[in-house]
């Protein structure tokens, strides 16, 4: 029988080990868990305009899309939302099959609109990515294969071991969980909440981190402003995250 299969020998594991980095000293490994759109890029409204056309070419209507939710929502709760407002049944086939053609059009749009990668991502990342005592991975509500297009695009996907995304759940808050869990399975240990990180541009990410209790940073890069982060109470809040030394400083990474 292998060993991982006797009852509670992971967690006598993930125990032994916590232990034997208190005795060492070891500093506990920070897990970073970025938020995408309006985080690290703006495409400049390239999953909007792919979520435009699919409606087009489903429902043959010109919407703008404007009373449906999408800056931190997950891309699964938005398209049930959309599915919802053309009397379509949000199913698991409808869902996908709206997703594939979704993720379909991401790459045109994503050639056509005007994104950039916001101000002091790559610097930060630059200077994150070989440290040995920082875990870089995802939490966005984007797709695995949008999150994946959208920062191929913009060179940023290999920064990232991992992530938790709408494949996963399509309640946001709900994501921590799988994210905690694979940064577990990667790393060997449990990672507790206040060695996590939730960074993000909206209130569902400050609310995703204290859902778990994981340290929430803000950055108002993305649509929402300084002052509505600032109502979310967010442990901290960035205009951008320029400026890589203070950054690091900042938040002791
Ligand atoms: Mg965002």
């Amino acid at each position: 029988m292998h060993l991982s299969w006797i009852p509670g020998f992971q967690i006598l594991i993930c125990e032994h080990l916590r232990n034997l980095r208190k005795i060492f000293s070891v500093p506990a490994k920070r897990l970073l868990l970025f938020d995408i759109d309006g985080t690290l890029v703006n495409t400049g409204g390239a999953g909007v305009e792919s979520l435009k056309a699919t409606v087009r070419n489903r429902f043959r209507a010109g919407d703008d899309l404007r009373d449906i939710e999408i800056a931190g929502k997950t891309d699964r709760a938005i398209i049930r939302d959309i599915l919802h407002k053309y009397r379509v049944d949000p199913t698991e086939e409808n869902i996908t099959s709206f997703a594939r053609e979704y993720i379909d059009g991401l790459p045109l749009c994503l050639s056509r609109t005007r994104g950039r990668v916001l101000p002091g991502i790559q610097q930060l990342l630059e200077r994150l990515k070989p440290q040995p005592h920082i875990v870089l991975a995802l939490l966005t509500g984007n797709w695995q294969q949008g999150a994946r297009l959208k920062l191929q695009h913009y060179g940023l996907w290999d920064f990232f071991e991992f992530g938790a995304f709408a494949d996963d759940h399509q309640d946001r808050n709900e994501l921590g969980a799988f994210a905690r869990k694979r940064a577990q399975l990667k790393h060997g240990h449990d990672f507790d909440a206040a060695d996590i990180d939730v960074i993000g541009d909206t209130n569902h990410d400050i609310a995703c981190g204290k859902a778990f209790g994981a340290r929430t940073i803000a950055v108002a890069t993305g649509s929402w402003s300084r002052e509505q982060l600032q109502g979310c109470a967010p442990d901290f809040l960035f205009d951008d995250l320029s400026g890589t030394d203070n950054v690091i400083e900042r938040l002791g990474w």
